[in-house]
């Protein structure tokens, strides 16, 4: 079996499951509780906090852990928007589901009024519409993320983040992709809020963080007993936080080996995708690029296959990747990136996407398998016509 989704999720490795065991069993206690039990466990969120701070150039204080990306872009959104009387927001279509949904909710409440920034033929942000979109309206909400799930493509955050403060704007960038992957150094940048999945890198899944930038204030979702400050109420996943912060670890240390292996890994598909003879092979957004866009993303339209078709046969071999991200083949009915992008409906997209974990062995065993997919189609055309 190949496993070749590392976007949608990645195995957790073998230290981070070293790291989180003494808390499935001896450190049970709950953070909260004054004796011994408790403050075992809250030295331990303590020390997770401060290494994903020191991992990412920010403070303890701003970093909040949540149960997921998802949560933390729910927050990020609905926060900034109550806490600063936003009525304008400036995203783009291309964005996760997490934050359109989150956007629209709003919108339609009446709430906000939301503008798109224009994108080029690529999926690139358009800077200059960003910038005039700006003019008219500063003291904005901006929500752009940083690499896209479904066509890897890369946005210059930082170039955003100029931008947010000449304008007085509030920038939140959705970094699921690009935490553990990319260096960051939060003291430098003008972002307010970030956010990170740690199953993303290696860690375990259901646990997440923001970033909140000390300079800026936000209205919590989830309220209770006052835990991460009280900006997340409920008893704390130790068991995730402690995993994340390790991972995070984990990936900052190991992080230019991986990206080397991990380019490799892609230009090597690339150039076999290339030598084949199967005509018409295309790359969505700026996934062709080693530079332009993550370097485990590889984001293929595939001709006469329908991405679904073409996924399902690569499952029936054993080989697992996806059609768009997880979550768009969950909501069914395309991909919304695809969507905004390209003006051909049929555009298709397949999304091969690497890890650590993956060989040059298994590139070429996934090319062999697409071209024996094509070859029995080829054959069942033509027995069809004779
Ligand atoms: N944002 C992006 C860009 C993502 O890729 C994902 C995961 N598909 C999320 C947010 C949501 O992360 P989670 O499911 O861990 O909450």
């Amino acid at each position: 079996e190949i496993y070749c989704d590392n976007a949608a999720t990645t195995a957790i490795d073998s230290e981070v499951i070293q790291a989180i065991l003494p808390y499935l069993t001896t450190n049970y206690g709950n953070p909260s509780s004054g004796h011994w039990a408790g403050r075992k466990v809250k030295e331990a969120i303590a020390s997770a906090r401060q290494i994903v701070a020191n991992l990412l150039g920010a403070e303890p204080e701003e970093i909040f852990f949540m149960s997921g990306a998802t949560e933390a872009n729910n927050l990020a959104l609905s926060g900034a928007i109550q806490a600063n009387d936003i009525t304008h927001v400036i995203t783009s279509k291309i964005e996760h589901k997490a934050v359109l949904q989150t956007l629209a909710r709003y919108e339609k409440a009446g709430d906000i009024e939301i503008s798109f920034v224009r994108l080029d033929d690529f999926g690139n942000v358009d800077l200059k519409h960003l910038e005039n979109l700006l003019n008219a309206n500063p003291q904005t909400l901006i929500s752009l993320m940083h690499g896209n799930n479904e066509i890897g493509n890369i946005t210059d955050i930082y170039a955003i983040a100029d931008l947010a403060k000449r304008y007085n704007a509030i920038f939140h960038t959705d970094t699921t992709q690009t935490i553990g992957k990319l260096a960051f150094n939060l003291k430098e940048a003008n972002i307010d809020f970030l956010v990170g999945s740690a199953h993303k890198f290696h860690g375990p899944k259901g646990v997440g963080f923001i970033y909140i930038n000390k300079n800026n204030k936000i209205k919590p979702i989830i309220t209770g007993g006052g835990q991460e400050k009280g900006q997340r109420g409920g008893t704390e996943n130790v068991v995730g936080i402690v995993g994340l912060a390790k991972a995070l670890e984990l990936s900052y240390r190991s992080k230019a080996i991986v990206q080397n292996h991990v380019t490799g890994l892609k230009k090597h598909f690339i150039s076999r995708l290339d030598d084949l003879t199967i005509g018409g092979i295309t790359f969505n957004g700026e996934s062709r690029s080693l530079t332009k866009s993550l370097s485990n993303i590889a984001s293929v339209a595939f001709p006469c296959l329908s991405s679904g078709s073409l996924v399902n046969r690569l499952d029936a071999l054993g080989i697992a990747v996806s059609g768009g991200s997880a979550c768009s083949n969950l909501a069914d009915g395309g991909s919304h990136v695809i969507a905004a992008i390209y003006k051909n409906p049929d555009k298709e997209i397949v999304r091969f996407s690497f890890s650590k974990f993956n060989t040059i062995e298994e590139i070429d065993h996934i090319v062999k398998a697409i071209i024996r997919i094509y070859q029995s189609d080829r054959i069942e055309e033509q027995s069809e016509s004779l």
